[in-house]
């Protein structure tokens, strides 16, 4: 009986393995590149074809979308699915009063809407003071016990002693912080520990507002930057850094990090050494943007622009001059889950190309996070795919119509 059982079984899984699910819609955007009535063919949970329509094999089963436009998975390339945002709970609450088991469950569900919004991936960028819940949520994805995209996580991520918060409290007073302070020696131990403890990256704070007057100054010196990256890189990890300041970002970029994150005050000539050193930025226009309305008390039209956004919209013109690769990341979490695309609807507002948007946020991010089979609809990659209605390459905003999203080769069932 139960070898029967075993059989049955055995056979059962080798004919769901050799079902092949063409999919096809009106245009393909491969991660590179727009093709007009293209499809794939997927086996198992990998892409076998990408062709033309009249060109592929039948599937078992196929499906046709019309209308629509076929892509890779998308890749967020900074999230938080441990924070919501501030206007809702301002971030000192929620690193203080909401327990880590309240915070974990709720980050389970913001990370299934992240995947609901057709991000397949995502990069996840600081647990904010809940621990290592962000490796529980990625094992619970990875066991099935919730519907959630792929996750590459930080942990508690690395902020030099004294500079984050939360801060203001009777010096006796010891709070939990939102990060796990090191310094100097000890920051090699914090990073093996970290890394230890579940994260597939080390995220550093390489400035934070501490400065006299709050405001943002640079934390490590570069030599204690060059330690974490040399401590992360012996163990196949990448270092990546949340940076504002120039000073900040130029330390970053020699110490060798892979990505840098906001860079607000970035110089030509830091950009410049950036793009040789090959680090790409993560300009995160949709945080500032949320913050400036539900802070700042803007209306969110052009006219009535807060100087916060004028000069992000005229960094993103000095970064999109420089030649220094884009990551698409949004720092979703400071807004809400799910809405994602906002990032990607404000990298075209602020004048990039719409193709380069979609590669940004595909292709360019997959190769920046070194996942080298995804990203892209290619023959042998795995089977992370979407469906947009209507045509991205001509109105980002159609980002936000999901008609299909496929992980791993499987439909997943939207809500
Ligand atoms: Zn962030």
């Amino acid at each position: 009986m139960r070898t029967l059982t075993l059989i049955t079984l055995l056979l059962t899984s080798f004919f769901l393995s050799a079902q092949k699910i063409t999919i096809t819609a009106d245009r393909l955007f491969d991660g590179i590149n727009i093709r007009t009535n293209w499809g794939v063919v997927v086996e198992g949970n990998v892409i076998v074809e990408v062709n033309a329509i009249g060109k592929l094999s039948k599937g078992d089963s196929t499906i046709h979308f019309s209308g629509s436009t076929l892509m890779p998975g998308m890749i967020e390339g900074h999230s938080h699915v441990l924070l919501y945002p501030y206007n809702r709970a301002e971030w000192n609450d929620q690193v203080l009063k909401e327990s880590r088991s309240l915070r974990a469950i709720r980050g389970a569900k913001m990370a299934t809407k992240n995947l609901y919004a057709g991000f397949t991936t995502i990069r996840d960028l600081g647990s904010e003071g809940a621990g290592y819940a962000d490796v529980a949520i990625k094992q619970s994805i990875e066991l099935g016990i919730i519907e959630g995209p792929r996750m590459l996580v930080a942990g508690r991520a690395i902020v030099a002693t004294g500079s984050y918060g939360p801060k203001g409290f009777h010096p006796d007073f010891e709070v939990p912080l939102g990060a796990e302070p090191a310094d100097g020696a000890n920051l090699q131990t914090v990073v093996r520990d970290q890394i230890g403890k579940g994260a597939d990256f080390v995220k550093v704070y390489a400035d934070y507002r501490w400065g006299p007057n709050n405001e943002a100054r640079p934390t490590f010196s570069i030599e204690e930057l060059k330690l974490i990256v040399e401590t992360a890189a012996s163990s196949g990890r990448d270092v990546v850094a949340h940076a504002a300041t120039n000073e900040g970002m130029r330390r970053a970029t020699l110490a060798g990090v892979k990505t840098i994150e906001h860079g607000s005050d970035v110089s030509d000539e830091v950009l410049q050494l950036m793009k040789e050193r090959g680090v790409a930025i993560c300009p995160t226009l949709a945080a500032t943007h949320s913050i400036q309305q539900y802070f700042g008390g803007w209306d969110g039209r052009d006219e009535t622009e807060p100087e916060a956004i004028k000069s992000k919209r005229a960094m993103f013109k000095r970064v999109l001059n420089s030649g220094v690769t884009i990551v698409a990341g949004g720092d979703v979490g400071v807004f809400e889950h799910g809405e994602n695309v906002r990032e990607l609807e404000l990298m075209a507002d602020y004048g990039m190309k719409e193709i380069d948007v979609l590669q940004s946020v595909t292709s360019v991010n997959a190769k920046a996070f070194g996942l080298n089979d995804l990203g892209q609809l290619r023959v042998g990659f795995l089977a992370d795919i979407i469906v947009v209605k209507g045509n991205p390459e001509k109105d980002i905003g159609d980002l936000y119509n999901i008609e299909l999203v496929m992980k791993d080769g499987r439909i997943i069932e939207l809500e």
